[in-house]
């Protein structure tokens, strides 16, 4: 059997490396054509050479004659800029894994369905941004999205073979992050080192804040409704502190399906990788004896407002949820940079949600555009909530 062609975009970041992680297991099996970074050319360039792949491509234009540089005497390619990776987005493989992390990933995963191969999804905020063009996008190429989020994978896994009018509800889980348990107050004061300590997964910061906030729930909740065939009302979650369940679908005669593992995102990408096979994973087994108890809760929507917001800018449609992103992002950096408190970030998402609404975008276009106006107005809002 003739190895199959992968490219990874966001190579060097957590999921990129978990990838890469289970090719380095299963060498002959796949050939490397691009990898991507946004600014570590030394991370990007030392993955190249290892993985031997075809080309190496740097967002950072500036970072041009460094990579070159850092990729002397070696075959692999260099290129620079977010149109070059773009283009390694579009280069054909069979298989790529998007793992860009915020709506900076859009572009690149819309070249990938582009070209009607695999398409392994853990950039779930192109998916909210522009969740209907890129679903129709896959359609008419004959691309194949398989979702690399947990929670996602999980749901994917539990509807094997189901017929969608057999399906009554889908239950994601959450972690509840590391705050699950602070009273509002420590909430306030909450630091960034103490919103990225995630209990159960070692993820990037983006997602970890996200975590912490329950904006990350919020995302995966439109993401859901994206991928699978219910309705926004057939969509709950659950706080789920141990991250052993990870996700369930509930059936029409009462059956509940579960997928349960280690916390560990190699399993979830195994499956996006092997599908519709299974590979095995170097990830520790469950033992539910050892894990001796699974708790479940709902989540508290006073002291964790993202969600809401996220659920009302699903229900809303149209622009919202590239909106709830965009603004998401901003806060979440200025936060990252200390500028802004803790609880300030869903207080900017909803002053942007309220104050900024465009007509629906009907384009990948016009998605950007919507994104980069609300980016503005939400550079605004943290300056106003500045700490
Ligand atoms: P990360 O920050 O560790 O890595 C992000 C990657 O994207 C890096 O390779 C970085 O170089 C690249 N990148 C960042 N900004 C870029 C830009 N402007 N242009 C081009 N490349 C850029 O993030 P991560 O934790 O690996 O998450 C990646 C995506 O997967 C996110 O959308 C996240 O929500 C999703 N996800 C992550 C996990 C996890 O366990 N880490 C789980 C589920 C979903
Ligand atoms: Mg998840």
């Amino acid at each position: 059997m003739s190895a199959r062609t992968i490219t990874i975009l966001g190579a060097t970041g957590s999921v990129g490396r978990s990838t890469l992680d289970l090719v380095a297991r299963n060498r002959e099996r796949y050939e490397v054509l691009a990898l991507t970074a946004h600014k570590d050319v030394a991370g990007l360039a030392a993955l190249a050479r290892e993985f031997g792949a075809k080309q190496a491509v740097i967002g950072d234009e500036t970072l041009l004659d460094a990579l070159r540089e850092a990729l002397a005497g070696s075959d692999v390619q260099a290129a620079a800029g977010q149109g070059a990776i773009a283009d390694a987005a579009a280069s054909g493989a069979e298989w790529t894994m998007a793992a860009i992390v915020g709506t900076a990933g859009l572009g690149p995963v819309m070249r990938a369905l582009g070209g009607g191969g695999t398409v392994a999804l853990a950039n779930k905020e192109a998916l909210v941004s522009a969740g209907a063009l890129m679903t129709e996008a896959a359609r008419a190429s004959g691309a194949t999205l398989l979702p690399v989020d947990s929670e996602h994978n999980a749901v994917f896994q539990c509807l094997q073979g189901a017929r969608p009018e057999s399906v009554r509800r889908i239950i994601l889980t959450a972690s509840g992050g590391p705050f699950r348990t602070w009273p509002i107050e420590r909430m306030r004061a909450a630091t960034p080192e103490q919103a990225v300590a995630h209990p159960n997964w070692s993820m990037g910061a983006k997602i970890s804040v996200d975590c912490a906030t329950l904006m990350n729930k919020g995302l995966e909740l439109i993401e859901a409704y994206h991928l699978f065939p219910v309705g926004a009302d057939a969509i709950d979650v659950v706080v789920h502190p141990q991250s052993v369940v990870h996700s369930l679908v509930e059936y029409v005669d009462g059956s509940v399906l579960a997928q349960l593992g280690a916390p560990d995102m190699r399993v979830p990408i195994a499956y996006t990788l092997a599908w519709p096979d299974r590979m095995e994973t170097p990830c520790e087994r469950l033992d539910l004896v050892a894990a001796g108890r699974l708790d479940f809760e709902a989540p508290d929507l006073t002291r964790f407002p993202a969600l809401a917001l996220a659920r009302s800018a699903l229900s809303h449609g149209g622009p919202k949820p590239a909106i709830l992103n965009a603004a998401n992002e901003v806060a979440v950096a200025s936060f990252l940079e200390r500028r802004i408190a803790f609880l300030d970030i869903a207080s900017v998402v909803g002053d942007v949600l309220a104050c900024f609404d465009p007509p629906a975008p009907a384009s990948i276009d016009e998605v950007l555009e919507i994104d980069s106006e609300a980016r503005r107005v939400a550079a605004e809002a943290t300056g106003k909530t500045r700490i």
